[in-house]
């Protein structure tokens, strides 16, 4: 182990005991750290971890306390924690899973609202940073660009852009991605013929202006994913009428924002208890849901469109605008709190528009039925591009990596791709219960390796009847765009993605890590002979 710096010291049992703070979620465990003192000089660590969004954060949470002599810092590109929930900042953003599952499993959410606005999940964030001393580990505007391992020094070096664009390598023994899973350079914007004769103005929720008036407006919103069904019942406040435009309809649920049965908890019991239980509560009820809709997919379907119409009235075509083509979960259900997308179409004040975009005019969009839609503001909801890895490229011992041609190991590592970990949440639950799991596992072979001596471990698929599945766990639009770049998952464990937390849990929490798969190996020269 290289020499530096190990006066970090943190203290055990931070989970679940904790007092508020800024956010009503926040929860002050700061006596849990105590005297870090970074060296600013410092470039060679046990782990870095690249991003510092609610995957990093939650990593260097679950350093500290599972591994509390492991050197680490946080590497990230911008100048900002948070990630998702600082980039974004279009009107209304707000969560779409509920916050008692997207918050971390050490730190309850107690916010009265489970389905939380942007800024109050930023928040969050901040404070749990803060409060674990977690912001003293981020080095920010620093952009990891390449990775290179080296299986003779058990080590990665990183190429990183620092601060003023100059280059700087980090090594680091165990790399962990919490990059994201997109590109933040900017978000899909498929070319439509005569966009550039439009006179209005044409935006994108991934670089939303910092100022942009749209009172008395018209804006038509393109798409209709989780971005559109936020963005166009909280643009009816001030626009003259907001139309979501969309090629194809999406299953869209209601559910109250706010979540009586985790209220009724959190007043009632100790926080710790009432954050497990609302926490279970939800965990088991998106299984049960997804379960159920996955074995009846035709069911599913009626009951959603039947609720669908109940919202809306009579005076609504659902089978023309509520009715996918797909089944349910096939993509992620969008998610409208309180039904307000379906009262703001009620109210006359939004409305769907079912149809195909034939070109943008000076003064809006001709639809390929021959109508014309005019507006003043075009908010291009189309989705973002898939990145892994943040764009980040990877060289193992010499030869360069595409994550696209590897298998992914436990839903968290690559097939061959020594210590490197990447987090990756769920598709139909919150991506934080994975992000979690995956923090956990990474410490517990951290650990093993340091009390087997090893110095790497490394997956690899030595079992012929494991054949490799391309198909993306969404059919949606930036999953099948971005097929190529991600990892393929095998046909059965610890190849296979299940989707599923209660598995993931016993798997990741519970199973031996020892499974035949992840191989360990010990250094192939005396530490003290490494530069
Ligand atoms: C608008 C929106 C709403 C969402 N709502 C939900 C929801 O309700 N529920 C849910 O479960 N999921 C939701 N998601 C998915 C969401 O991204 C995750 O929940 C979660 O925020 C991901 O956190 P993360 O830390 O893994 O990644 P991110 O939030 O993407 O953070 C990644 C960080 O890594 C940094 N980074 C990337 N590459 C590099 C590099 N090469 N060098 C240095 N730093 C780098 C980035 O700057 C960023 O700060 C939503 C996503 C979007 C876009």
């Amino acid at each position: 182990m290289p020499k530096q710096a190990r006066e970090q010291v943190f203290a055990r049992g931070a989970e679940l005991g904790a007092r508020p703070g800024a956010n009503a979620g926040a929860i002050s465990t700061a006596t849990n750290v105590t005297a870090f003192k970074p060296k600013l000089d410092q470039t060679d660590f046990d782990v870095i971890i690249v991003g510092a969004g609610l995957s990093g954060i939650g990593v260097a949470y679950h350093l500290q306390r599972d591994c509390p002599k492991k050197s680490f810092i946080i590497l990230e590109g911008r100048e900002a924690l948070g990630g998702t929930w600082d980039l974004f900042r279009y009107p209304g953003i707000r969560s779409d899973s509920d916050m008692h599952t997207l918050g971390y499993r050490f730190r309850p959410w107690r916010g009265e609202k489970a389905i939380a606005d942007g800024p109050s999940i930023l928040d969050y964030l901040n404070d749990t940073a803060r409060e674990y001393g977690i912001d003293r580990r981020i080095r920010f505007r620093h952009k990891v660009k390449r990775a290179f391992w080296s299986s003779t020094e058990a080590r990665w070096t990183l190429e990183v852009e620092g601060p003023d664009g100059k280059q700087v390598n980090y090594t680091c023994n165990f790399l962990q991605m919490c990059s994201g899973y997109y590109d933040y350079d900017g978000g899909y914007m498929p070319g439509w013929p005569g966009m550039e004769h439009f006179k209005g103005e044409i935006v994108h929720p991934q670089k939303w202006p910092d100022i942009l008036d749209y009172t008395g407006k018209r804006v038509v919103v393109i798409g209709s994913g989780a971005t559109a069904v936020t963005l166009v019942p909280a643009m009816t406040d001030n626009a003259a009428h907001v139309t979501m435009l969309q090629r194809s309809p999406t299953y869209i649920v209601s559910r109250p924002a706010k979540d009586p049965i985790a209220n009724w908890l959190y007043a009632k019991l100790p926080e710790g208890l009432a954050h497990s239980a609302a926490r279970w509560k939800n965990i088991l009820l998106s299984m049960y849901f997804y379960n159920a809709a996955r074995k009846n997919p035709e069911g599913a379907k009626q009951r959603i469109i039947s609720m669908v119409k109940a919202q809306l009235g009579s005076g609504i075509d659902a089978a023309k605008h509520f009715t996918p083509r797909y089944n349910p979960w096939d993509q992620r259900l969008c998610l409208v709190p309180d039904g307000d997308l379906f009262r703001a179409i009620r109210a006359g004040n939004a409305s769907v528009v079912t149809d195909e975009i034939e070109t943008f005019t000076e003064t809006g969009l001709r639809l390929r039925s021959g109508e014309d839609l005019s507006a003043d503001i075009i908010v291009t909801a189309t989705g973002l591009v898939m990145r892994l890895m943040g764009g980040m490229q990877l060289v193992v011992d010499g030869k360069i990596v595409n994550p696209g041609t590897t298998m992914n190991y436990k839903g968290m590592m690559f097939s061959d791709v020594p210590n490197l970990a990447s987090t990756f949440g769920y598709t139909n639950a919150s991506w934080t219960l994975k992000a979690d799991l995956t923090a956990e596992y990474l410490c517990r072979i951290l650990n093993k390796m340091d009390r087997g001596g090893y110095a790497y471990c490394t997956p690899r698929n030595t079992d012929p009847a494991v054949t490799s599945d391309a198909t993306p766990p969404l059919s949606s639009g930036y999953m099948q765009r971005g097929k190529d770049v991600m990892p393929k998952q095998g046909s059965k464990r610890p190849w296979k993605l299940y989707q599923n937390y209660a598995k993931d849990m016993l798997a990741l929490r519970f199973g031996a890590i020892n499974d035949g798969a992840l191989v360990f190996t010990r250094a192939e020269r005396p530490a003290s002979k490494r530069a």
